[in-house]
């Protein structure tokens, strides 16, 4: 339902041309699917993915010999879901959270994608499935960043490491570490500062707070999530490229979902990166974080 609610925008600009397109064509022919390319291109979901999608429709048109367009509607959810996922289970993607010890989840993106939302409603999230969380203020460069930190932790009931604005984010990582570990904690969900200016500087950064934790935590980073907002559409596949080359994203964040029309994006992210979308952010509110579900996306969309 969350989903349904949170696609709603998508609905209205998306599903409902594909279903005027439906009527409006009886037959399914060359320029219906001219048609489908074009509605599916403004979704955002990418040039590329849209030729794979709609070739791959057609064959599956032509194999089970379907005349009537109200047919192709159920092929072209399943073409979206089968795409998605693409040889993996199920199309969701569970966190890798260690059964014993601690966990470390690193958080990268630019300012502004909702970075600070989005650890404040994972760690809501996972205090309510009974871990002990503990929150990293590693941006110390943005002013306000740390404050911002910490009144999502209090929101949520989860303490926050710090340091003062400007200080080494490597060294506010170690001491967060040195915490968690006194302290028992079963995650440590890490900011990052976002800037892209300079992508050496970043580079750097990411690198050195990596380090640190490597060195004081084997087998962690167990993730490093990256933060993408979904109405920048095709601009948050040119930051991911750059945040890849800087470090290894293991699962991406889509925040801003319920505020775009061109919830396309998600397919275009999956194909062009090949980094699975761990969860969706469908709002402001600290319930609004959801694990990500091909099957669930789609019928949020169609249903
Ligand atoms: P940061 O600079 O990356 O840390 O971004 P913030 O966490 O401060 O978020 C920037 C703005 O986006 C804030 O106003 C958030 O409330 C808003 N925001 C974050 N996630 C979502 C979401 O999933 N949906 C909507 N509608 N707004 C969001």
């Amino acid at each position: 339902e969350k989903f349904r609610e949170g696609l709603t925008k998508t609905r209205d600009n998306f599903t409902s041309k594909v279903n005027d397109l439906v009527s409006r064509y009886r037959k399914v022919d060359e320029e219906f699917f001219e048609e489908l390319e074009e509605i599916l291109i403004q979704a955002d979901v990418g040039f590329e993915t849209v030729m794979e999608l709609v070739e791959e429709l057609k064959k599956e048109v032509k194999r089970r010999n379907i005349q009537d367009t109200k047919e192709v509607q159920a092929v072209i959810s399943e073409k979206l879901v089968e795409m998605y996922e693409n040889g993996t289970n199920d199309g969701s993607f569970h966190l890798n959270i260690q059964e014993d010890g601690l966990t470390v989840i690193l958080f990268v993106g630019v300012n502004g994608v909702g970075k600070t939302t989005t650890i404040g409603k994972l760690a809501h999230k996972l205090k309510r499935e009974g871990k002990k969380v503990l929150l990293a203020a590693g941006d110390t460069f943005r002013a306000g960043a740390i404050e911002q930190l910490e009144v999502w932790g209090e929101r949520v009931g989860v303490d926050v490491i710090k340091q003062g604005e400007g200080s080494d984010p490597a060294a506010v990582m170690y001491d967060a570490i040195q915490s968690a570990k006194s302290r028992k904690a079963d995650i440590l969900i890490c900011d990052t500062a976002g800037r892209l200016q300079n992508k050496v500087n970043l580079m750097k950064e990411l690198e050195k707070v990596k380090r640190v934790i490597e060195r004081e935590v084997p087998g962690a980073p167990q993730e490093v999530l990256l933060v993408l907002d979904a109405t920048t559409g095709q601009n948050a596949l040119i930051q991911a490229k750059t945040f890849k080359e800087a470090t290894d994203v293991s699962g991406i964040v889509l925040t801003k979902l319920d505020g775009t029309a061109k919830g396309g994006i998600v397919l275009a992210i999956r194909k062009e990166l090949h980094i699975p979308v761990k969860y969706v952010g469908l709002g402001e509110k600290m319930d609004d974080l959801q694990e990500f579900n091909a099957e669930r996306y789609v019928y949020g969309l169609f249903a």
